[in-house]
């Protein structure tokens, strides 16, 4: 995607696009679902580490309080899991 897009990629792969909402519980399970690292919880709330993201949004999807979102665009788009993992 890179290749074709890069200014696009490098726009959508802020991590300071992510944000967590007020819902959080500070479950850490973001944290423990990401699959680089790129989480780290720090005072009960997730704070994003830049140079890990590959931006997946598994994060986003998984929250079980859909407290993390991507600039004001995704708290209307819901959350999505694949069949096979819900
Ligand atoms: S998974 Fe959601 S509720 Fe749990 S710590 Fe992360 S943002 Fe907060
Ligand atoms: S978008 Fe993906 S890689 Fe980035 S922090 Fe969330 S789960 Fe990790």
């Amino acid at each position: 995607m890179e290749l074709v897009y890069p200014g696009f990629y490098k726009r959508l792969s802020k991590t300071s696009h992510l944000h967590v909402e007020d819902s959080c519980v500070g479950c850490g399970l973001c944290a423990q679902n990401c699959p680089v690292g790129a989480i780290e919880l720090k005072n009960g709330k997730p704070t994003w580490i830049q140079k890990n993201c590959v931006m997946c949004l598994s994060c986003l999807h998984r929250c079980q309080k859909f407290a993390i979102q991507y600039e004001d665009k995704t708290r209307n788009h819901g959350q999505y899991l694949h069949p096979d993992e819900i």
